[in-house]
């Protein structure tokens, strides 16, 4: 938990976020400025910086795992993903997650 981290927050339940999926290792909600009909973040509860910093084969695993659950709940056969890794690369919030855009 960082306690200035904004997907932490919600984790914990701070803005009563509804979870479209959640496990032990991760939750899924939907973007605020969605960039698709559907655009949902795969986030570990774990607080990780960015895929540079996470090198656990079985959390890694979990997260892709969690894409798909994500889109099968989400009704979606055909879906795009995007890991933002860096400033430079566009990421604005950094707390790992999956886009994972359809629709
Ligand atoms: P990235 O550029 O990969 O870091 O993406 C961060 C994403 O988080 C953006 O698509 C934002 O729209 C989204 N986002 C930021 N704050 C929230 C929030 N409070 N709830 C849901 N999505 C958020």
């Amino acid at each position: 938990m960082d306690e200035n981290c904004i997907f932490c927050k919600i984790i914990r339940g701070d803005f009563n976020t509804e979870f479209v999926y959640e496990n032990e290792h991760l939750v899924v909600f939907n973007d605020i400025n969605p960039k698709a009909p559907v655009h949902m973040l795969v986030v570990p509860r774990l607080h990780v910086p960015s895929l540079n910093e996470l090198d656990d084969k079985e959390l890694l695993g979990e997260l892709m795992l969690g894409v798909k659950e994500a889109a099968k709940r989400a009704g979606l056969k055909s879906y795009r993903t995007q890991i933002n890794t860096g400033k430079e690369a566009g990421q604005e919030v950094f707390h790992l997650h999956i886009h994972v855009l359809g629709k």
